[in-house]
């Protein structure tokens, strides 16, 4: 595995690879999640490429940027093994050096659920997306199911600005109790950890009331009563899959969608209902 810690060493190594090229954006501290969306891009392209950064654009300033989990190391290890072509790794100074002012405004998709929580964190998302883009040029860009409105937003920007890319979406990769994995699950004490996975019981209790006939109002009425008393719930609902709008019942394809703090910990789940 090659890496590149700035711009123009990464343009060096990718304006070579074979296509089609596969590309993996990922924070860093990888879990079996990141690793199955690079085994996605390995199975369908002839190169593949990952990057490692933490964005601090996408953090609020009262966030966990400081203390957000990182092992570069054992993170280099895992993608090599699992058969990245290159890796993409630059520092913030490289992504934002002095001057930095551009930014992509995600508009109305990315100001409603997490929006409305973290007001910055989607312009922070789609800003360091178009930048990181525009540096692998690559022909599938894999995102994970895990973080819907991030897909819904992403898939809205290539749209709405032409990028020549497509974008694949992988399910979200779960432990054994059906606790979507996740960087921050390692924030979670033991009675923390034993809560969480009552937030995708919140969501398999709705999308089981709609199917019963429950309206909405009842469905997330039963969703609330499957939390754990630990959780402190931002949001439950029912999203148009594309648009995020909220609707009434999942006649076209749709995500339950929930999020819940455990102590100071912010979890996400969802569940893709056709
Ligand atoms: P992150 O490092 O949290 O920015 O995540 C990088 C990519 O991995 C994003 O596309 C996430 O949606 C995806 N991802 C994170 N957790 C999972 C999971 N449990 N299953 C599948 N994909 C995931």
């Amino acid at each position: 595995m090659q890496v590149a810690e700035t711009v123009a060493h990464a343009r060096a190594f990718f304006d070579v690879l074979p296509r089609p090229l596969g590309y993996v954006p990922t924070m860093g501290a990888l879990h079996a999640g990141h690793l199955a969306l690079v085994r996605a891009a390995r199975d369908e392209c002839t190169s593949v490429a990952a990057s490692l950064f933490v964005n601090p654009l996408q953090f609020g300033p009262n966030e966990d940027l400081a203390k957000y989990p990182r092992d570069p190391e054992g993170d280099r290890e895992k993608l090599a093994a699992a058969g990245v072509d290159v890796l993409f790794a630059p520092d913030a100074a490289a992504m934002y050096p002095p001057g930095f002012s551009t930014f992509v405004d995600a508009g109305s998709i990315g100001a409603r659920y997490e929006g409305a929580v973290r007001p910055e964190h989607f312009r922070g998302v789609t800003t360091v997306v178009t930048k990181l883009l525009h540096v692998v040029q690559p022909d599938v860009l894999y995102l994970g199911q895990k973080d819907a409105q991030q897909t819904a937003v992403l898939r809205r920007m290539v749209r709405d600005l032409d990028f020549p890319v497509r974008i694949a979406i992988v399910p979200t990769i779960r432990e054994s109790d059906g606790l979507a994995m996740s960087s921050r699950n390692a924030y979670l004490s033991a009675e923390q950890r034993a809560a969480a996975p009552s937030l995708q019981k919140a969501l398999v209790a709705i999308r089981d009331a709609l199917a019963d006939g429950a309206t909405k109002t009842q469905a997330l009425a039963i969703g609330r009563g499957a939390l754990h008393p630990l959780a402190a719930l931002d949001y439950l609902d029912v999203v148009d899959a594309a648009t995020f709008e909220p609707v009434e019942r999942p006649n076209s394809p749709a995500f339950i969608v929930g999020a819940a703090r455990f102590g100071t910990t912010r979890l996400l789940d969802n569940l893709y209902v056709e």
